[in-house]
């Protein structure tokens, strides 16, 4: 109760702003409380009335939209309980998913050569939590890049997030994947290069979480394979020994997705399991 007032006489006022931020504290941090219902959506509204009466109105409204997406995850897994595990979009049971036990260790441990997945993937590891905008990231990349099965990564999160919740968790990755009530467009491929430059620019987090490329500079932080020899070897950074190279070249596994998706999509209209 004390973090959730702190945050909305404090904090909430920047949500807009700082909520896609990694490299900020800019979000509540109080997922792990709501999932163990140690807090509730409803003391969440009524501390936004109470306490939030001085902030800016919009920045309440922001907040209140994401608890509302909770609300939505709970409402979907109560009416479809096997969308844990099945696609709410049948036509996905058909989907070609690849089978790579080893590139699903690699996103795993971090190590698929591109940073901003990667920081994401440790700092997982290390806290049981990532930040929302990074779910997203690391999501698409196993999903649309590696196209491997979202319900993997969904165990993984399941294992490893403190704030592991079956509705959001299973919504989140059904919403990546493209198979979820309200999917993403399937051309939706989020870019790990320009989302790491974009939301990280001082390159702040991924020097945090993936240390070993710490000392190159912003403009080769995102893509270290396509910086210049001498620069690396300034910045101490051993492609394939103490970083690895991409696993996958992500414009060509965009191309592959976006043709495999556009298989599924055209192969009926969307149906929902019963
Ligand atoms: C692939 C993927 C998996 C996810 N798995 C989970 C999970 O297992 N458990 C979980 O609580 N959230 C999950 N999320 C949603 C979101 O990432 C977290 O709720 C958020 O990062 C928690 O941090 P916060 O409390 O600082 O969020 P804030 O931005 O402060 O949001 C406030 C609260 O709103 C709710 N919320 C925010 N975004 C979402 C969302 N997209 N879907 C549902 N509820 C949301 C959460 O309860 C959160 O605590 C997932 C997102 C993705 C992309």
């Amino acid at each position: 109760m004390q973090k959730l007032e702190h945050w909305v006489k404090a904090d909430v006022s920047n949500y807009p702003d700082a909520r896609n931020r990694p490299d900020q504290q800019g979000t509540s941090r109080l997922s792990p409380h709501l999932h163990l219902g140690e807090l509730s959506p409803r003391q969440i509204y009524w501390a936004l009335k109470k306490w939030g009466q001085d902030q800016p109105q919009e920045s309440c409204r922001v907040y209140l939209n994401e608890i509302g997406w909770r609300e939505f995850a709970h409402q979907i897994l109560t009416h479809f309980p096997q969308t844990d595990l099945e696609p709410l979009d049948a036509r996905f049971a058909h989907f070609e998913w690849q089978e790579r036990p080893e590139w699903l260790k690699a996103w795993q441990k971090g190590q698929t050569g591109y940073p901003i997945v990667d920081a994401g993937m440790r700092e997982l590891w290390a806290l049981g939590w990532m930040h929302n905008r990074v779910r997203m990231i690391v999501a698409s990349f196993l999903t649309k890049d590696l196209m491997l099965p979202w319900q993997e990564g969904a165990k993984w999160f399941w294992d490893t997030l403190v704030d592991a919740d079956l509705a959001a968790n299973s919504l989140n990755w059904q919403w990546t994947a493209g198979c979820g009530a309200d999917a993403a467009p399937y051309f939706r491929i989020f870019n790990p290069i320009s989302q790491g430059e974009k939301f990280d620019p001082g390159g702040e987090y991924v020097r945090k979480w993936v240390p070993e490329i710490a000392a190159l500079p912003d403009k080769w932080l995102n893509k270290p394979w396509e910086a210049p020899p001498l620069v690396l070897l300034e910045a101490g950074v051993r492609l394939g020994d103490n970083y690895p190279f991409p696993m996958i070249e992500h414009k060509q596994a965009r191309e592959g997705a976006l043709a495999a998706f556009a298989r599924i999509k055209s192969s009926g209209s969307k149906t929902t399991l019963p």
